[in-house]
C-alpha cells in the first residue's frame, strides 16, 4: 500500500463519531452563517493560544488581508516578507494595495533572516521610493520566526508586524505560542495545515482592541460597529467562517496537542534516520515546530529529482515547497528582480523536498521511507 503524503482518513476515523455529530448539530440548528459554534472556536483559540482576540474567517489568504486592510495601505507603502513561501504571502499585500518588499531567508531555519530585513529596510529608506510600513514574518513549515529580534526592529523603524502562521499554528518560542508573537497574526485551517478543517478556513488573533473592531467590520463588507447592517463604514469583504467548519475546528483541536506529540515523534525518527546523508531541519534552542512539513536539502537539484524519483518508484510522494521563490513568479515581473537577488531562496528552491509528514506515520513506514531515500543515494 502507498504511503499518504497527509493522512486525513485515518485522523477523521479516530473521532468520526464527534465529528459526524458536530456536524449533524449545525445542520439540526440551520445557523449556517456565524452559527453559536464560530464564537466558540474564537474563544477556545483565543485561550489555547493565549491572546485577547481572535476573528474566524474564510481561508488563510483572508485572514492576511483582513489586517492588512485595517492598516489602510498605499501602493507606496512598503511591507517586507520573504520570498521562500506560498504565493498568497506577498499576494495578499498587493491585494491591500500595498508594494511587497522582499527580504532573504535564514539559512538555518529557512525563516526570514534579521539581519537582512534592517539592510532591505535602510536601503528602502535611502532610496526614498517607498515608505516602509509593516513587516510579514512567516513561520515556514511550522517552525516560528525570530519574533524577538523581528519585533525590535519594528519597533525601532515604527513599523506594524503581522505573522504570517499559515504554517506554524501553536509552534512555540521561548515558551510562547506561534500567532500570539507579534502585534497581529494570521493563520490557515485549510485540510492540510497542521490544523485543518473540512473546506477552507483562517482566524486572525491579536490583542488590540482598536484592530479587533475593524476585522468584525471588513469581515462582513466593512459594516458599522453597532451593528446596522446597511451602514457601511469601510470596503470590506464577505470573509465569514461557515459554521460548519467551526464545528469541525472544535472537534479537531481536542487532539491537536496529541496529534503534535506525533508529528515530533515523526520528525525526530527521520532526523535519526537521515541526518547523515542529507540536510535535515534544524529546531534552534528555545523553539518547537509543529512540523507542517518535514523538508530537506539534497546536495544538487539533480540528486533531489533522482531522490524523488526513486521515492515514487516505490509509492512514495514527496513535494517540493516552493520551486519558484515569489520574487521570480510571473506575477512579479513589474517588481524588476532578477536571479541573485535573493541567493538563499534560490538556491533552496532548486534542492529542497518534503517527506510524508502526518502525525499517524508508523514507525515502519518511516523506516521504509529512509530506506528508500538512502539506497537512492
Ligand atoms: C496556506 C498558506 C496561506 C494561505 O492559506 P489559505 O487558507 O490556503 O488561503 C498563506 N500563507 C502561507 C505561508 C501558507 O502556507
Amino acid at each position: 500500500m502507498s504511503i499518504p503524503f497527509i493522512d486525513l482518513k485515518t485522523q477523521y476515523q479516530r473521532a468520526k463519531k464527534d465529528i459526524d455529530a458536530a456536524i449533524q448539530a449545525v445542520l439540526d440548528h440551520g445557523q449556517y452563517i456565524m452559527g453559536p459554534e464560530v464564537r466558540e472556536l474564537e474563544q477556545q483559540l483565543a485561550d489555547y493560544i493565549g491572546v485577547k482576540h481572535v476573528l474566524a474567517c474564510s481561508s488563510g489568504t483572508d485572514a492576511l488581508i483582513l489586517p492588512l486592510m485595517a492598516k489602510k495601505l498605499k501602493k507606496d507603502d512598503a511591507v517586507f516578507t520573504v520570498p521562500f513561501t506560498f504565493f498568497a504571502s506577498a499576494e495578499s499585500i498587493s491585494l491591500a494595495g500595498a508594494t511587497p518588499v522582499f527580504v532573504d531567508i535564514d539559512a538555518q531555519t529557512f525563516n526570514m533572516d534579521p539581519a537582512a530585513l534592517e539592510v532591505q529596510i535602510e536601503r528602502v529608506l535611502s532610496e526614498g521610493k517607498l515608505a516602509p510600513k509593516g513587516i510579514m514574518p512567516l513561520d515556514l513549515f511550522g517552525l516560528p520566526a525570530d519574533y524577538d529580534a523581528i519585533n525590535a526592529i519594528a519597533d525601532k523603524y515604527g513599523l506594524f508586524v503581522l505573522e504570517d502562521s499559515a504554517q506554524g499554528f501553536a509552534g512555540d518560542y521561548k515558551g510562547r505560542k506561534a500567532c500570539g508573537l507579534a502585534e497581529v497574526a494570521a493563520t490557515s485551517f485549510f485540510p492540510a495545515k497542521p490544523l485543518g478543517c473540512y473546506g477552507d478556513g483562517g482566524a486572525v488573533f491579536t490583542n488590540d482592541d482598536a484592530m479587533y473592531d475593524e476585522l468584525v467590520s471588513l469581515r462582513v463588507h466593512g459594516q458599522s460597529k453597532v451593528g446596522d447592517k446597511y451602514d457601511n463604514v469601510a470596503i470590506g469583504l464577505n470573509a465569514r467562517m461557515d459554521t460548519i467548519q467551526a464545528a469541525v475546528l472544535l472537534e479537531k483541536l481536542k487532539f491537536y496537542d496529541d496529534e503534535l506529540l506525533h508529528r515530533n515523534r515523526v520528525a525526530n525518527r527521520y532526523d535519526e534516520l537521515l541526518g547523515d546523508v542529507l540536510e535535515t531541519p534544524q529546531v534552534p534552542e528555545g523553539y518547537g515546530s509543529v512540523w507542517a512539513q518535514y523538508s530537506v536539502l539534497a546536495e544538487s537539484s539533480l540528486t533531489r529529482d533522482r531522490v524523488r524519483e526513486a521515492m515514487q518508484a516505490k509509492g512514495i510522494p514527496s513535494a517540493v515547497y516552493y520551486p519558484v521563490p515569489t520574487h521570480l513568479a510571473s506575477a512579479y515581473s513589474d517588481l524588476g528582480h532578477q536571479i541573485g537577488d535573493f541567493p538563499v531562496s534560490e538556491d533552496f528552491s532548486t534542492r529542497i523536498f518534503s517527506l510524508p509528514m502526518h502525525p499517524y506515520l508508523e514507525d515502519e513506514q518511516i523506516v521504509k521511507i529512509a530506506d528508500a531515500i538512502k539506497t537512492a543515494l
